[in-house]
This record gives C-alpha cells, structure tokens and sequence, in this order.
C-alpha cells in the first residue's frame, strides 16, 4: 500500500480524497494556489506545498509544480480528483515515468475516451449504441451539412476535446449550422486547444442516465448500478439521484452490461462513468465516458455502501476489488439499497445564476439520518474568485425515493449559508415542482421551467 499520496485538487473533492487516505493510514500532502492558503484542505493534509498563482494554468494544471512537490516531499502516489489534471494522459504519464503512481485507469484508456469521436468509434466496435451522427472529426461545413440532412434537425455540434458541458452548439437548419459550424469550431481552439468538432443527432426530450464502472488490474470489471443526472443547466448537472425512477430491471440490466462492455474495451482500471442518453422509447446510447471519480460518486456511495475513492487507491496499489464476488449476468458489483439524492450547492445567485464569491460569514451544515453533507466550506472563509463555484454538495438517502426527497427539504432548510447566495432556494422550489416529485424530467426541463416558472 502506498505510504504518501499527494491530492493535485482543491476543495471538497481534495478533502474527500484526504479522508480516505486517513481511513487507509497514508500520509496526505496538499498542493494549493496562493489564493487557497486558508483553505481546508491545506489545514487537513499531513503536509502542504504551495504550487503557484491563483490562476488554474499557474498551480492547479502546472505539471511541473505538482511533481516537483510530489518529489520534495516524498509521494509515492498522486490523486487528481476531478477537473483539473483528472483526465490529462500526458500527466499521467509524467507521473509514471518519474516513479509515481498515478490514482486512475491507463494513459491509452484515457487518451481513448478523451478524444470523443475515438471513443464512440471504440463503443460501436463492441456492440454499444452511439447517438447516430458523424463517423470522426467534421471536414467542412458540406460535410455537416450532409450529415444533418441525412440524421435530420435539430442537430448538435460538440467539440471532440470537450467536456463540462462546454464546446456544443444546436443547430436546427442549415443556415444555423453554418453560423454553429465556425462558433463551434472557433470556440473549441480557444477552450480546448483543439478545434475539430463532431455532429449527433439532437435528442428531443432525453434522459441523462450514467453507469458507474469499477476496473481491477486482474482484469475484473464491475458495475454499481445508475445515476439519473437530467436536471441540467447550460448541460451542468444541478441534482442527481440514484436509482433513476425511469429504469425498470431490466433496462438497468441492459445498461449496466453494455456499461461493463465499454469498459472492457479499453482494459480499463479504477473508478469510471459511462453516460447514456436514454429516449423516450426506451433506447439508449452512449454519450462519452469520464475517466475519472465523479462530483456525483457520493450518490452510488450512499446508494451501495462503498467508498469509491478508497477503492481507487487499493486498486492504484495493485489490490483486487474489495467487494464481490460478481454475480452472473449484467456484472453488478454491488446490490444498492434504498435511494439517494445530490444536491449541488453553487455560490451562485439562484435566479441569475451569476457567481457570487465573496465571505461566508455563517455557515450550518445540516445533519441527521441519512444526510451527507462534502464541502470544504466554513464560517469566515472567504470563497476565491478563481475557480468554480460549487462549495457544497448535499446527499441524502432514505428507504425509498419518498424518504429522500423528504430528507433533501428538512435538510435543506436547515442548510444555512449567509454571505454570499447559493443555489439552495432553487433546489428548495425544485423539490416543490409535481414532475421533480414524480421524476418526470428529461435534460431539457430545468431550462425550460426556468423560463415558465418566475423565480421568487
Ligand atoms: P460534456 O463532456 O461536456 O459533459 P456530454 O457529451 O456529456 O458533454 O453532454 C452533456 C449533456 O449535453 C448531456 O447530459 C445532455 O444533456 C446534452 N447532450 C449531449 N448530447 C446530446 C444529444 N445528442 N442530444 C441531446 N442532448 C445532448
């Protein structure tokens, strides 16, 4: 087992991190911005080193730095989190090449999943539906437009580098997708580095389901069953459950198996997200696949009792899965119990959805059954300006869905953050609206209720 592992992230996800390796006995080294010196994850980490200017480019994604300082204090391993370096393959490699371990699946199963034109050709190979649209990279704007006429508008632009919900771009005519073509593709040098662009078929009313995966480097993989994130907005997920009210066993069955079959394509290690696009009628295909522990793990802990970032790390070390053995048939890992709901705590205005940094003066975290609060947030700490602004996230569980979406309102209304707004109201509204309560919702509806319900 690894004897220091250094957290290359900030925030909750670098406290998360820091508090598996506390249950497992290895030391913690936090690397932080100059505008992160107050932070906590500086104050819970065994030791901290200061990587660089406040900007991401200076300290969170220099290379250079973070090695540098995994090798002045003696690292053995490295943990990205998510974000940042979480799914660079040349880091990865950096990390290997100088004798470290790096805490996630091969370069090549990365690189493979990265570029997303790669990956839905990889996924095709092994029998797994992709969203019908362009081959590889688009050649022109003839080239998109014969495509659109061939899979019909609407159509959507992605940028094959993207992620985050950044780089797309609708277009419902040709006249459209000539303007989207050169947005789409200016855009994507600029935010990516990489301006080619790829053409789907835009869904109309989608669900967004993901399975999350689990790789050993005895070649066993698993999965842990769905998360249903279809409340978005600008394509963020704002709220995730876990099970999606809109599976029946057996389409979790079929999900789960093709999930695994992905997987299994790239000999793939560690934690992973396949995401699906699920339609109306029952199909599904495959969206892209995160090469990384997800913002949303918490829902599948909850939901399975497991901890996904100590899994990593004995995986990282060599170690087999620590949960099984894998029942015959779809490869569920792992049965779920109950359900669980996550709440994503934004420092955000929540009707302008402008950022809102600045001084938390007050802060409760609410607490009770069943109710998980991560966050690297306290009372007086001054949230940069710098990075994004999620400082919070709520997870519940409850014996069924019922239960849970009660938890998430008391535990809500007993989240009390003053300083600076959040996007706690609107969840609270949320949690009132008859399609949230029923699950009726696709990842066009949170926009769309935006428009329709007035904010109070
Ligand atoms: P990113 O890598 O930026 O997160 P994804 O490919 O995962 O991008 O897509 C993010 C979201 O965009 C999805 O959850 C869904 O809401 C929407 N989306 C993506 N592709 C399509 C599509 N072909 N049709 C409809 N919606 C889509």
């Amino acid at each position: 087992m690894f004897q220091k592992i250094l957290v290359a992230n900030r925030g909750e996800i670098a406290l998360r991190v820091i508090a598996a390796c506390k249950e497992l006995s290895i030391a913690t080294v936090a690397v932080h911005s100059v505008a992160d010196r107050d932070s906590l994850h500086v104050r819970a980490a065994d030791e901290s080193v200061c990587i660089g200017p406040a900007a991401p480019s200076g300290s969170y994604l220099n290379i250079t730095s973070i090695v540098a300082a995994a090798e002045i204090t003696g690292a053995d391993a490295v943990h990205p989190g998510y974000g940042f370096l979480a799914e660079n393959a040349h880091f990865a490699e950096i990390l290997e090449e100088v004798g470290l371990k790096w805490i996630g699946p091969s370069p090549d199963a990365i690189r493979r999943m990265g570029d997303k034109s790669v990956a839905k050709s990889t996924v095709k190979k092994v029998g797994v539906a992709t969203v019908p649209g362009s081959p590889g990279p688009l050649e022109s704007i003839e080239d998109a437009m014969n495509l659109a006429e061939g899979v019909g508008y609407p159509v959507l632009l992605k940028a094959v580098a993207g992620g985050g919900g950044r780089g797309m771009r609708v277009a419902r005519s040709d006249k459209e997708l000539a303007a989207a073509f050169d947005l789409a593709t200016s855009e994507a040098e600029r935010a990516f580095g990489n301006g080619s662009v790829y053409l789907e078929k835009y869904l109309a009313e989608p669900r967004h389901i993901e399975i999350q995966i689990f790789g050993d480097r005895a070649g066993r993989i698993v999965h842990l069953g769905e998360r249903e994130c279809s409340l978005q907005r600008r394509h963020q997920k704002i709220l995730e459950e876990s099970p999606s009210p809109a599976l029946t066993d057996a389409l979790r069955a079929k999900m789960g198996a093709a999930a695994v079959a992905v997987a299994k394509a790239v000999d793939y290690v560690g934690a992973g997200t396949v995401e699906f696009l699920l339609d109306d009628d029952g199909s599904f295909y495959f969206m892209e696949m995160n090469t990384r522990i997800q913002v949303e793990h918490p829902v599948t802990e909850m939901v399975t009792g497991l901890d996904l970032v100590k899994e990593q790390i004995r995986v990282a070390a060599g170690e087999p899965l620590s949960f099984g053995p894998t029942p015959p048939g779809d490869g569920l890992g792992w049965r779920p119990q109950g359900h669980a709901i996550e709440f994503r705590i934004n420092a955000e205005d929540p009707v302008t959805f402008a950022p809102s940094p600045g001084t938390i003066t007050t802060l409760h975290l609410p607490g009770g059954p069943g109710v998980r609060v991560d966050t690297a947030a306290y009372s007086g700490w001054k949230i940069p300006p710098y990075y994004d602004s999620l400082i919070a996230k709520l997870i519940v569980h409850g014996r069924d869905r019922e239960e849970a979406l009660s938890r998430g309102r008391r535990a809500l209304e007993l989240f009390i953050v003053e300083g600076v707004k959040t996007t706690i109201p609107l969840h609270l509204r949320l949690l009132d609206d008859p399609d949230v309560r029923r699950g009726r919702v696709s990842t066009k509806w949170l926009e769309r209720w935006l428009k329709s319900a007035p904010p109070r």
